[in-house]
C-alpha cells in the first residue's frame, strides 16, 4: 500500500494503526518535514542563497506540504559533516558539492567537476541523457543516498596567487586550497592541496597558512576579498569547468515518498540547477570589472606549458581513480565517452560560434 493511501486512511481513522507504524519520523500526517543541511555559510551569494532558494521553492511547489528547515554550515553540523548527517538519516537532505566526499569514494568528484571535465551544458547532457544520473544513483546508493543536480557555477577561475605562475615549477611547494581531483593534480605537480570550507579560506590566506586559493569566480571571490592577500587572479580553472552542486537525499526517505512528491523535489532541484547558473553568468562580468578597476587585481591566463603540465598530471590522477574500484572505473569511462561525444558537438556549435562572434565584433 502506498504511503498516500495509508495517510488517506489515517485521515478517516480507518487504518490509524497502520499509519502509526510509518517508520520515518520526518513524515507526520500529510506534511513532510525536511531537515536540510548545507556546506555553505548562511546567505552566501550564489551557493548559499541558491540552496536557500531551493529550500523555499520546495515549500512553494508543494503548497507548504514540504516544510524545509534549512541549516547553513555550522548551524546543525559542520560543513563537511553534512554527508554523514544525511546518510545516517539524522537529516533528510544536504546541499553541497559532491567532490567534498571524494574521500568516501573518488567517483563523487565526477558529480561536481573533475580536471579537464565537462562544462555546464555538457554536464547536464551527460547527467540527463548520457548515463550520468544512473551511475550517480549507483554510487550514492552504496552510501544510502540519492543525488540530484541542484545548481552550477559554470567555469571557475584558476585561483588567487601571490606570485605569477609561469611554469609548473612555480607550483612546487605551493600550499593551495583546492578541493576535489583538482587538488590531486596540484599534489602530482609538487603542491600541497588543502580542502577548506568557504567560511575558512580568507583567514587562512591572510594569515599565510595557505599560499593560494581557488574558490569560484569573480562574483563570489570579490565578496571573499581574496585580493587583499593575493593579487594574481588566474584563468581558466582546469579543475572546475562547470561545477555542479547537488541535493543529496537520504535514500530511505526518498524511497518512502510518492511519485508526485519525488517529482516535486526533482522539479525544484532542476529549476535551481538552471537559475543558479543564470545568476552566476549575469553577475560575474560586473564583478570582474570591479576587481580589475577598483581593487587593482592582475588577471593572468595560465600559459600553454602550465596547462600541458596540468593535463599530464590529470591523467595520472585519473589512473589512480580507475584503480580504486570497478565502479570508479565505470564512472570514469562513462565521463570520458561523454566528454568526447558531447564535446565534439559543443566544439562546432557553441564554441565555434562564440569564437567567430567575438572575432568579428572584437569582443
Ligand atoms: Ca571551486
Amino acid at each position: 500500500m502506498k504511503r498516500r493511501d495509508l495517510l488517506k486512511g489515517a485521515a478517516t481513522g480507518a487504518v490509524a494503526t497502520a499509519a502509526s507504524t510509518l517508520a520515518a519520523p520526518a513524515i507526520a500526517q500529510d506534511r513532510i518535514e525536511i531537515n536540510m543541511v548545507a556546506t555553505w555559510p548562511r546567505d552566501f551569494p550564489g551557493l548559499g542563497t541558491g540552496a536557500q532558494r531551493f529550500a523555499e521553492r520546495l515549500g512553494a511547489i508543494s503548497d507548504g506540504r514540504m516544510q524545509v528547515n534549512y541549516f547553513a554550515a555550522g548551524e546543525r553540523v559542520k560543513a563537511f559533516d553534512s554527508f554523514d548527517e544525511v546518510a545516517s538519516g539524522n537529516a533528510q537532505m544536504y546541499h553541497a558539492a559532491e567532490y567534498y566526499w571524494k574521500g568516501k569514494h573518488p567517483g563523487f568528484a565526477y558529480f561536481t567537476a573533475v580536471p579537464f571535465g565537462l562544462t555546464y551544458t555538457e554536464m547536464n547532457a551527460w547527467i540527463r541523457f548520457g548515463g550520468g544520473q544512473e551511475l550517480w544513483d549507483k554510487l550514492s546508493a552504496e552510501f544510502g543516498l540519492k543525488g540530484l543536480m541542484c545548481g552550477n557555477t559554470g567555469v571557475q577561475m584558476g585561483g588567487w596567487f601571490r606570485k605569477e605562475i609561469n611554469s609548473a615549477d612555480d607550483l612546487k611547494g605551493l600550499k593551495m586550497r583546492i578541493p576535489g581531483l583538482g587538488g590531486d593534480v596540484m599534489a602530482k605537480l609538487g603542491g600541497s592541496p588543502v580542502s577548506l570550507p568557504g567560511g575558512q579560506i580568507y583567514e587562512n590566506l591572510v594569515s599565510g597558512s595557505i599560499d593560494a586559493t581557488e574558490w569560484v569566480g569573480p562574483w563570489n571571490d570579490e565578496i571573499m576579498k581574496f585580493y587583499e592577500a593575493a593579487k594574481y587572479y588566474y584563468f581558466p580553472g582546469m579543475h572546475e569547468p562547470g561545477a555542479m552542486l547537488a541535493c543529496g537525499i537520504n535514500k530511505e526517505f526518498w524511497d518512502g515518498l510518492s511519485d508526485g512528491e519525488r517529482a516535486m523535489i526533482e522539479a525544484a532541484a532542476s529549476t535551481e540547477n538552471d537559475v543558479m547558473m543564470s545568476e552566476y553568468n549575469a553577475k560575474n562580468g560586473d564583478a570582474l570589472a570591479r576587481l580589475i578597476n577598483d581593487q587593482g587585481v592582475e588577471v593572468r591566463e595560465f600559459n600553454d606549458d602550465v596547462y600541458d603540465s596540468f593535463g599530464e598530471a590529470a591523467e595520472e590522477v585519473f589512473a589512480d581513480v580507475v584503480a580504486h574500484s570497478p565502479l570508479a572505473k565505470e564512472i570514469h569511462e562513462s565521463f570520458v565517452a561523454a566528454r568526447a561525444n558531447i564535446g565534439a558537438w559543443a566544439k562546432l556549435s557553441d564554441q565555434a560560434y562564440v569564437a567567430q562572434r567575438n572575432r568579428v565584433l572584437g569582443l
